[in-house]
């Protein structure tokens, strides 16, 4: 990769949070001439300013003045929607834009496994630590999760690995990002309002993954989902499947309830199925795809067997909370779309309370009815969206509104007989009643861990 000389160049960055600082400050030593741009208010960036304002890096906050666009290069960090006005207004005036992602890479000296989907990245990325971290292999855990991918990257070597959970607003914005491993999860409806509730545009968006690999180069995918199974046809990478329902000549699979790997013509028996700690067949999925990273990169299944053993997961998904009078009480906040609750539910054979709603993004209800149908007791419409969903769902189970957290967790705690679950699984965006899903999480917790 020829690192671009961007001393004395005019760079902009559009956000001012973890990544934007990073990228801010990796820019920096570099010698560009870096402003820092966030429409966001001065508090909730408190600690971030501070290091721009310790490094001497320019920045605004609370809106983004027309020196946003006097630069040749215009940096999005991922929290930033590829339709965000102040996007398209770069684009529209010809800069060049490109994500923190693909000004990170340019400078890694690492090889990159890049784990994107719908859902499940998250989990999977933090498994995919686990099982190299556990096996003592030279790794770091980066993108939207935690750590700036900017941040750390000057601190890896050729022979460490960087681990990374990109969003497909950080895809949009790529140029060159190449990874040697890219991991497809799945393509399921989410962000439709940002993506003009095209499938189609989305489901680009995720190629983009690939679109710079070479036959060199992987691509890990879900062979059973429609849309992924479509879209990796373009791909010049050696692909590699997993699937939960079919045995694969290469890839993935269960066999007899073990989990199964055959890479290069050997076949590995990793786990049976029952073991994994995580469950659900969410996970199940999360920890094949883990798994052939894993020995693609030199790990025994030995070792991932353990990791697979002793992985619970990660908070806000599907996380056990307390059982109470025979009810048990999970927190899955981070479902934000309908495929993540689809499967939540998949994940229970006991009848279900369940709280749905929030901040809607272009939701269609009808994928849940089946499964709302034959295992939700009571839907506890909560949110912005409370309405729509009590409509969505009206005629099928009952519907109850509430008017806070609160107010649902008590309602769900009297419609809950013993045998239940109470599951927080809103298919929503929380912006409505939380400042963020991690903080709709712990409120539940908190009131269930109260009652
Ligand atoms: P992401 O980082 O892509 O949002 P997470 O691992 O944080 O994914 O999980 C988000 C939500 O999706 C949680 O509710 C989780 O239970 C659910 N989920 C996790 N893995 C998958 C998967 N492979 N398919 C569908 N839903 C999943």
């Amino acid at each position: 990769m020829n690192v671009p000389d961007l001393s004395g160049t005019r760079v902009t960055v559009i956000g001012a949070a973890r990544s934007g600082v990073g990228v801010a400050r990796l820019l920096q030593k570099f010698h560009a001439r870096v402003f820092v741009s966030d429409n966001g208010a001065e508090p909730a960036l408190g600690p971030y300013l501070d290091e721009l304002k310790k490094t001497q890096i320019p920045f605004e906050v609370g809106g983004h003045s027309l020196r946003v666009f006097d630069a040749s290069l215009v940096v999005v960090s991922p929290g930033v929607p590829s339709n965000a006005p102040v996007v398209t207004e770069a684009r529209t005036r010809g800069l060049r834009v490109v994500s923190e992602l693909e000004v990170a890479s340019w400078y890694c000296k690492a090889p990159v496994v890049a784990i994107t989907g719908s859902n499940g990245k998250t989990t999977t990325t933090t498994l995919t630590g686990r099982i190299l971290g556990d096996a003592k292999k030279k790794h770091a855990v980066a993108g939207n999760i935690g750590t700036a991918f900017s941040s750390v990257v000057l601190d890896m070597a050729e022979t460490d690995l960087a681990v990374l959970e990109v969003s497909s607003f950080q895809l949009d914005h790529i140029e060159s990002f190449r990874p040697h491993v890219a991991v497809l999860l799945n393509i399921t409806p989410d962000h439709m309002d940002r993506y003009d509730h095209s499938m189609e545009r989305y489901a680009a968006s995720k190629a983009r993954v690939f679109m710079n690999q070479t036959r060199d180069d992987i691509l890990i995918y879900d062979v059973d989902d429609p849309w992924t199974s479509r879209t990796v046809d373009a791909a010049k990478s050696k692909r590699i499947g997993f699937s939960a329902s079919k045995r694969l000549n290469e890839g993935a699979f269960v066999e007899n309830d073990v989990l199964t790997t055959v890479l290069n013509g050997q076949k590995s028996s990793v786990i049976a199925t029952r073991e994994i700690s995580i469950r659900g067949t969410h996970n199940l999925y999360n920890a094949m795809a883990a798994t052939l990273v894993g020995q693609i990169e030199g790990v025994g299944p030995a070792s991932i067997r353990a990791t697979l053993r002793n992985f619970r997961g990660v908070e806000h998904r599907l996380e056990f909370v307390r059982e109470l009078d025979g009810v048990r009480y999970y927190n899955d906040s981070k479902a934000t779309n309908v495929d993540s609750v689809w499967y939540a539910l998949q994940a229970f054979a006991e009848p279900v309370v369940l709280l749905l709603g929030g901040r809607d993004k272009g939701n269609d209800y009808r994928r849940l009815l089946d499964p709302v149908r034959s295992k939700v007791r009571t839907i506890v419409a909560i949110g912005e969206s409370a309405e729509k969903v009590d409509h969505a769902f009206a005629g099928i189970v009952p519907v109850v509104r509430a008017g806070s957290m609160d107010d649902a967790v008590s309602k769900a705690r009297s419609i809950a007989r013993p045998g239940d679950l109470v599951l927080l699984s809103p298919a929503c965006a929380s912006f409505d009643w939380f400042k963020n899903y991690e903080q709709r999480g712990f409120v539940f917790k908190q009131l269930v861990n109260n009652l």
